[in-house]
């Protein structure tokens, strides 16, 4: 065992993707919306202002409770959190601190080949803040409340991890099952999954003091952030000094953590029961008809072992799951062809040609479905047309269109007829002399060239078995 033990808890906040805010009806969609123009009273603190508990985000979180096989609180109520901000508008945050919605539960992660269970400490429902913008030489700062109020999820882990990819992986596990329940729009630049990295290296069995890495939202990043600074830490051990407990930003140019603010502990923030809010006590039949809204969803967990059944690498499963749209094309188009071989097939369009299709028409929508991907594989299988020829019209099914009628509408079916293809080589040969001496004279590139040559007359839809077979059998003729 090494000598320093990294271990690593995180705090994630995902924002809810309901209709209105946590505590208010203003709408909760302000990406675009003009600056403080989704607020009102209750989400500006106005005096005499109540809130009232969203129904809505409560059914989220017990759909998410249920993604991380955790407990959903029958009784649970909601606590201040006070502290002073600009962007906060009331003083105070409304959360859950005794007895969060969320309780004891895990995700699974897949390292190395093996399943490792992350704990999942709690989860508690709260609000946002507003955001403040410090424009560029002035020497004042706008504040916007639209953000103020918004749903969010803390997601808090068990301190499980101790690696920095062990760390990344969790993070793309959780992040996975939110956006496949649909609890959130899972928008990583607009702030809708955000996260804390707490992290300590515990020497000689001693338990270190962490350092808290703050509001990271990139995966790659969280990994680069703790891989640097469990090295500082480690470095600060060896020269003798102590690791200081305080809040740390990361620099995503130069790679490097920095000290933002120190220590911080929780009394600081004067926690009460929220005096404006009954405590929320949820019935049976509530907590049941919420989770009846995911019946069909499968977790990314159970995907994944569902692809590792099917041999899929684990670089394949992990483009498939972080892409909930594409994952399912290829569930439904596996469904839908003939053979394992096809299955092979579907997999490499999705990873290859979908991929590259996907970030070279980034404002293009995709009408891929499982059906017409299915119908594309099955026509290469059927031998109708080449797999050339399918690469050639799959932008087209892409956009929605569907293969059998391009390729009836095309008349691009490959050419498979024997004396068709072989009256077409014959006339090939005839007229490249040189070739043929090349190639009798023990030149195996010059087989290449007529093969080329007879895709070039067909328009590439020669069946390219065929074509070497023949080209093979009339050079030996000549
Ligand atoms: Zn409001």
């Amino acid at each position: 065992m090494n000598k320093y033990q990294p271990t690593i808890g995180i705090e994630i906040h995902t924002q809810l993707a309901t209709k209105s805010k946590m505590f208010c009806g203003c709408d909760n969609a302000s990406v675009d919306a003009e600056p403080n123009t989704n607020i009102c009273p209750v989400c500006l603190a106005l005096p005499g202002s109540l809130p009232v508990i969203n129904k809505g985000a409560v059914e989220l979180a017990i759909i998410m409770g249920l993604g991380f096989n955790a407990k959903i609180a029958k009784h649970t109520s909601f606590d201040r959190k006070n502290y002073f901000y600009p962007d906060s508008p009331k003083g105070y945050q409304i959360t859950q601190m005794d007895e969060p919605i969320i309780q004891e539960g895990y995700v699974e992660i897949l390292i190395d080949g093996e399943f490792k269970r992350i704990g999942i400490h709690h989860a508690h429902l709260e609000e946002d803040a507003g955001k403040s913008t410090h424009p560029a030489g002035a020497d004042y700062t706008l504040v916007d409340f639209n953000r103020a109020g918004t749903p969010l999820v803390e997601i808090v882990s068990d301190p499980d991890m101790h690696s920095p990819i062990e760390a990344k992986r969790y993070l793309q596990e959780v992040y996975a099952i939110v956006t496949r329940l649909g609890v959130t729009h899972g928008d990583l630049q607009h702030g809708n999954f955000k996260f804390d990295l707490n992290v300590s290296i515990s020497s000689d069995s001693k338990l270190g003091t962490r350092t808290e890495l703050k509001n990271l939202n990139s995966f790659r990043n969280a990994e680069r952030a703790l891989t640097y600074e469990i090295q500082r830490q480690i470095e600060v051990l060896e020269s003798g000094q102590k690791v200081e407990q305080e809040t740390r930003g990361f620099d995503d140019t130069k790679g490097v953590t920095f000290s933002q603010r120190g220590k911080e502990f929780a009394h600081d923030y004067r926690y009460f029961p929220e005096p404006d809010l009954p405590p929320l006590v949820l019935t049976d039949s509530f907590i049941k008809s919420s989770q009846a809204h995911i019946k069909d969803i499968k977790l990314p967990i159970d995907i994944r072992k569902q692809l590792i059944d099917a041999g899929l690498s684990e670089k394949e499963q992990d483009i498939l799951i972080s892409q909930p749209t594409t994952c399912d094309i290829y569930l439904d188009a596996v469904q839908k062809t003939k053979n394992a071989k096809s299955h092979k097939q579907v997999l490499n369009f999705l990873i290859g040609d979908y991929q590259a299709w996907l970030s070279d028409n980034l404002s293009v929508e995709s009408k891929l479905t499982g059906n017409n991907l299915a119908e594309l594989i099955n026509q290469i299988d059927s031998g109708a047309i080449s797999s050339k020829t399918a690469k050639d019209i799959f932008p087209e099914v892409i956009l929605g269109n569907s293969p059998d009628k391009i390729i009836k509408d095309q008349g691009i079916t490959q050419i498979s007829d024997d004396s068709e293809l072989e009256n077409i080589i014959k006339e090939i040969i005839t007229n490249n002399p040189k070739a043929v001496a090349d190639y009798k004279s023990g030149n195996e590139k010059a087989l290449g060239f007529f093969v080329g040559q007879v895709m070039a007359a067909t328009k590439g839809q020669a069946n390219p078995g065929k074509t070497n077979q023949l080209v093979l059998k009339l050079l030996g003729d000549n």
